[in-house]
């Protein structure tokens, strides 16, 4: 029976009957928390919920405020609900904040605070999110929605207040027009008032059309972005409290996609609901706020300033949030020693945060490089996407005692330890405020955005902090700035990396000497007033509280009386269960506990005061209850959901290494098997090469090809696959398990997890368009994280990241049988049991290992791995000790693609970004430096490579890839990357390309002229050609070119399996408990692999294995 009424001392109980049968009335379980204690004081009762709605853009600087701000407002007011309507990336990292707070916080928030991904990824934040106008109108109506990570469904209650970036224009005109001006709406600005002052007091630009605004697609905007570039007179821009600075300076790095549409919708928008909530305070910057009050007031409007972002009840000397994070501590074992050497206040930390990265990082190699140099202790944490550590750099910090470098920094651990002195950013607003929580003054290094102003305000006009000029680049960057506008011309910067290194150098003396100990102290003056905003009394708490009792225009305040208040309504109690051991989502009770939900809304029953539920677990009560529940308005709804539930079926537990694509794949089978699945990963993030994927997967018979016209069959993707690998290495059997299971892996992945595989291209080697993307950014990350995000939400699912495996474990006796693994986590070794799934990835990245091993000739050659890629998995079944040992083969058999780019800012980087051989698949051909074609450019991978190789030794090289337009437009998202990261050049014709280069512009067109008669069918293509797509070059149109070279990229060899995925011992005998999947096992390929085919060897291995294991175990 799963309804029960709540009998209380303050509140009446009304007995609402299911399915005929009267509802027992006591229902104190001795296990859980009292329900009593959940209750209410009656006074209180008489509040209806009211919802404050966030929506951002995409950007996690404009997200991360939001979490203290609403944890703020949920521990002052109970009636208040918040969502968050966003994206899929900023749903996983919003919810790993929350995740990391305080218990009673987190509580709290899992019952009313929601995350909801309405959207899925977003590659690029500046188009709008479409799906906001209908999210918001379902919610107006009072519909459900769901969130597209978690797959819940909310039925939430009428918008109270909307919270929205001025750079969301899109949802500001939605909610006008769908609430008829009715929903009230308040701009969420998390920059400083100063910001906002100097960039948004202007006119916009009429090019900022309210279609674009609305209904601009990526590939509308961003060829316009030119458009909305400010122009550069070189005029003076002073606002109050702010340094004065030339116009220029706005853009202190070369940034290669201007972002100025956003200024254009800050300029539209920032003044345009009832007032704005900005995360900055007056202590820090009162002149700004005061002059933006001014402003704003004279629109009516009303600014509240709730800086800093502070979570409740947090002393502010430990702020923000309690970070458990497990990379922390070799990292504080670093600090630690250093302190012991150097002393307290000696080490510096440098970060960029986790997008910006300097263009040219010859001048971050010069700073570390220079710091090493005058002997101070260094910690570094790169990570943007954007950054690639070349080995000799790396090596800088492995030979040095004094440097400590990684990817991820656990910055709570690095700025709150006293050995950290001070802290080198680009000084975002965010990474400013984490920096006053701490007291470490910040040298900024501003790159773009509000940084340069948050620099100078810093440092010019509060003098708490020091700037490097000297980093600056691009032609803005380099201009002579204001602050120099005086000087002697011989001492003005010049902006080489020796001055970068001269700075480096008179820096060190002077944070050394009195400037810094000033320095130092203007900085902890400042933060120890800006923390206090949350105090008693203080500025944040006191605007928070006018904000919710503020009546704005038709609609209640937060704080208010409901209309029909619940005083004296009964109580209303709801439980999964009489008993721990039966789950909420069981149907038959969800349903009925629907129904009763369903008669008061529709006011057959009466309005409950209070409704108290108790759940198994938080994660199936949140996916199939509160929506509903919380339709009902109903106040005070709690879980009683306890710590003493069980999250895993018992018994079967599989043991899953590697969380890339095969891994996934694996967990989510076992899963679908019933199986309870631990996921291990050594990286602090999953995915592994698989999020690098840029071309495809490859299906035959799949619904697309159907959909395309395309005829295929498992026959033709066999003979083609065994053509590629090779007489002597192609083993039928394994490429039979891989062909013939292409199209229902296809199905899979676009069914259970709503993939968008809806194109088809044709890559090298392949008789027939088989290769699968969508209409997104790169397949790899499209795919993989749909299946990490899922299992991360699993219930018999646990993901372990840090987590390295350094053994396989295996019964006594002959049997051979595995039983588990040892790993390591955060430097504490431990021991897991059931049987294991080794998905852990190929050798890519394996210099001094394998490939030195087996394949010594590619060692010098770049890569396009990451540096997980060493081969861990190959070495953890070779090395098994019971008695039966895997066996690896065709581990000679190395794959060097063909076109990785040559980054011209980082010529020598040994780890290269790939160019997708989609690039050659939609036409892209590649030249020698004469300009001349030498190879077909859809032959297989191999026999291009040898071609480049070729070249190259002949003298020939470089070699560059060249795209025409219409191969650039097929492909835009992944051009547009890599023109954003200076990897491919934009030419208007050919000519500028040839004055570039010195090429001959005849030679070109000869090329160009003989190449679209070979695909008019005038000539036959001396190279052999037969598939011409774009394939209509000119040299007068725009092209888009690349240098390219050879590189280390898919390793074909690894552990023996069979067609089932079992691992197979000398003897060919599967070792009991075993599994492989993915690019650890060798020989699906043979010699050769066809692109497209390792990701479908991830899902289909990964799929076999997690099958078989579940069978087993
Ligand atoms: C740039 C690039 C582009 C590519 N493009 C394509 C393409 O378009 N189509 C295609 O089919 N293939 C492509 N590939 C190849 C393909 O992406 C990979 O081969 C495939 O995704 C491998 O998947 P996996 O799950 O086996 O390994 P990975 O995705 O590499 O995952 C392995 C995981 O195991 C973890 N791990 C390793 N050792 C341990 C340990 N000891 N303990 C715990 N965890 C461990 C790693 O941290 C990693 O997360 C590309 C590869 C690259 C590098």
């Amino acid at each position: 029976m799963p309804f029960f009424l709540y009998k209380s001392a303050h509140i009446p109980v009304t007995q609402y009957h299911c399915q005929g049968e009267p509802l027992p009335t006591d229902l104190e379980h001795p296990h859980q928390p009292s329900v009593s204690s959940f209750l209410v004081s009656p006074e209180m009762v008489q509040f209806t919920q009211k919802h404050i709605l966030f929506h951002n853009t995409p950007t996690w600087g404009h997200q991360k405020p939001i979490i203290p701000f609403s944890m703020q407002i949920l521990r002052s007011r109970p009636n208040v609900v918040i969502s968050v309507l966003t994206c899929a990336d900023v749903y996983s990292k919003l919810s790993a904040e929350v995740d990391k707070l305080p218990d009673e916080l987190r509580e709290d928030a899992k019952v009313r605070f929601h995350i909801i991904d309405i959207s899925g990824v977003i590659f690029n934040p500046l188009p709008p999110v479409l799906e906001f106008e209908p999210t918001f109108k379902a919610i107006f109506n009072g519909e459900t929605i769901k969130c597209l990570s978690s797959g819940k469904e909310y039925n939430l209650p009428p918008v109270t207040v909307a919270l929205i970036d001025p750079f969301a224009g899109y949802a500001i005109e939605a909610i006008r027009e769908i609430s008829e001006n009715k929903t009230p709406y308040l701009l969420w600005f998390t920059g400083t008032a100063g910001v906002g002052l100097q960039y948004f007091r202007q006119t916009p630009s009429e090019k900022l059309n309210m279609h674009t605004i609305r209904y601009g697609r990526e590939q509308d905007i961003m060829p316009r972005l030119p458009e909305f570039l400010d122009s550069v007179t070189g005029e003076t821009i002073t606002c109050p409290g702010v340094a004065t600075m030339y116009d220029y300076e706005k853009y202190p790095q070369e940034l290669p996609i201007v972002g100025d549409m956003f200024i254009h919708l800050g300029r539209k928008y920032i003044a345009s609901g009832q007032g704005m909530i900005i995360v900055s305070s007056s202590s820090f910057e009162r002149e700004a706020i005061d002059a933006t009050k001014k402003w704003f007031s004279s629109l009516g409007q009303v600014v509240y300033p709730v800086g800093p972002s502070l979570l409740p009840d947090t002393p502010s000397s430990a702020p923000l949030t309690s970070a458990r994070c497990d990379a922390q501590v070799p990292v504080v074992e670093f600090l630690d020693r250093m302190q012991k050497k150097h002393g307290e206040r000696s080490v510096v930390y440098m970060s960029f945060g986790t997008f910006f990265w300097p263009k040219n990082p010859e001048k971050v190699w010069a700073v570390i490089e220079e710091l090493l140099a005058t002997g101070t202790p260094l910690i570094w944490a790169h990570p943007s996407p954007f950054c690639v550590v070349p080995e000799d750099k790396l090596k800088l910090f492995q030979d040095s005692d004094i440097a400590f470098e990684m990817q991820w920094a656990p910055q709570k651990e690095i700025l709150s330890h006293p050995v950290t002195g001070w802290f080198i950013s680009h000084g975002g607003w965010n990474s400013a405020q984490e920096a006053m929580y701490y007291g470490i003054p910040q040298i900024y290094w501003p790159i773009g955005a509000d940084q340069p102003l948050n620099a100078a305000n810093m440092t010019l006009v509060k003098k708490a902090g020091f700037e490097l000029i000297e980093v600056r680049t691009g032609e803005y960057g380099t201009r002579k700035m204001y602050r120099f506008k005086d000087s002697d011309p011989k001492d003005l910067p010049t902006f080489t990396v020796e001055a970068v290194r001269r700075e480096i150098r008179e820096l060190v003396t002077k944070l050394k000497g009195e400037e810094g100990l000033a320095v130092r102290k203007s900085f902890e003056k400042i933060s120890r007033e800006f923390l206090s905003g949350w105090n008693e009394g203080g500025e944040a708490r006191e605007s928070m509280d006018t904000f919710l009792k503020s009546k704005s225009r038709d609609a209640s305040p937060v704080d208010g009386n409901n209309p029909r208040p619940f005083q004296n309504r009964p109580a209303l109690l709801m439980s999964n269960s009489r008993t721990h051991g039966t789950r909420i989502n069981n149907t038959m009770e969800h349903i009925r506990s629907q129904s009763i939900v369903n008669a008061i809304w529709h006011q057959t029953l009466p309005r409950p005061s209070i409704i108290v539920v108790l759940a198994v677990s938080w994660n199936s009560f949140e996916s199939r209850g509160f929506g509903f529940i919380s339709r009902i308005g109903g106040f005070g709804i709690r879980s009683t959901a306890g710590s003493t539930m069980s999250t895993s079926a018992p018994g079967k537990r599989v043991i899953v290494i590697g969380g890339g694509l095969a891994g996934a794949s694996a967990a989510h089978t076992l899963l679908e098997h019933g199986s309870a699945v631990i996921l291990l990963d050594k990286k602090p993030s999953l995915g592994g090469n698989s999020v690098k994927a840029s071309s495809g997967i490859n299906g035959a018979g799949t619904e697309t090809q159907k959909a395309h016209g395309i005829e295929d069959s498992v026959e033709a993707f066999t003979k083609d696959t065994t053509a590629s690998a090779g007489d002597d290495l192609a083993r039928p059997h394994l490429i039979h398990a891989l062909t013939s299971n292409s199209a229902p892996a296809l199905s899979w992945l676009t069914s259970q997890f709503g993939v968008d595989l809806t194109l088809v291209t044709r890559l090298g080697g392949h008789s027939i368009p088989r290769t699968h993307r969508g209409k997104g950014g790169a397949p790899g990350w499209a795919i993989t994280s749909a299946l990490i995000k899922k299992l991360e939400q699993a219930e018999n699912g646990t993901v372990m990241k840090n987590a390295k495996v350094t053994k396989i474990l295996q019964e006594e006796g002959s049997s051979g049988r595995v039983v588990g693994v040892e790993y390591e986590v955060n430097g504490e070794k431990k021991v897991d049991h059931g049987s294991v799934v080794v998905a852990t990835g190929g050798y890519g990245a394996d210099f001094a290992g394998f490939l030195t091993q087996y394949k010594p000739d590619v060692v010098s050659l770049p890569t396009t791995n990451g540096d997980h890629a060493t081969g861990d998995g190959h070495r953890l079944v070779q090395n098994l000790t019971g008695a039966k040992k895997g066996v690896l083969c065709d581990m000679d058999q190395i794959q060097v693609h063909p076109t990785g780019f040559v980054d011209p800012s980082n010529r020598d980087a040994k780890t290269k970004f790939l160019a997708a051989e989609a690039l050659r698949g939609v036409g892209g051909l590649l030249i020698d430096r004469a300009g001349k074609r030498f190879v077909n450019e859809l032959d297989r991978r191999d026999a291009v490579t040898t071609a480049m190789q070729q070249c190259i030794d002949d003298g020939k090289g470089p070699v560059r890839m060249v795209l025409n337009v219409q191969a650039y437009e097929t492909l835009k998202a992944h051009c547009d990357f890599y023109i954003s990261k200076g990897l491919m050049k934009k030419y208007p014709s050919a000519k500028e390309f040839t004055d570039d280069t010195g090429l001959s512009l005849d030679a070109l067109n000869d090329t160009f002229t003989a190449h679209s008669g070979f695909a008019a069918g005038k000539a036959k293509d001396p190279f052999g050609k037969t598939n011409f797509d774009n394939a209509d070059y000119n040299v007068n149109d725009t092209l888009f070119i690349a240098e390219m070279t050879p590189v280390v990229h898919y390793t074909m060899g690894g552990i023996t399996v069979d067609g089932g995925a079992h691992v197979l011992d000398a003897d060919g005998q599967k070792i009991p408990g075993l599994y492989a999947a993915g690019e650890v096992i060798g020989g699906v390929h043979g010699r050769n692999r066809l692109g497209g085919s390792s990701l479908l060897e991830a899902v289909v291995f990964g799929r076999l294995a997690g099958e078989n294991a579940a069978k087993d175990s």
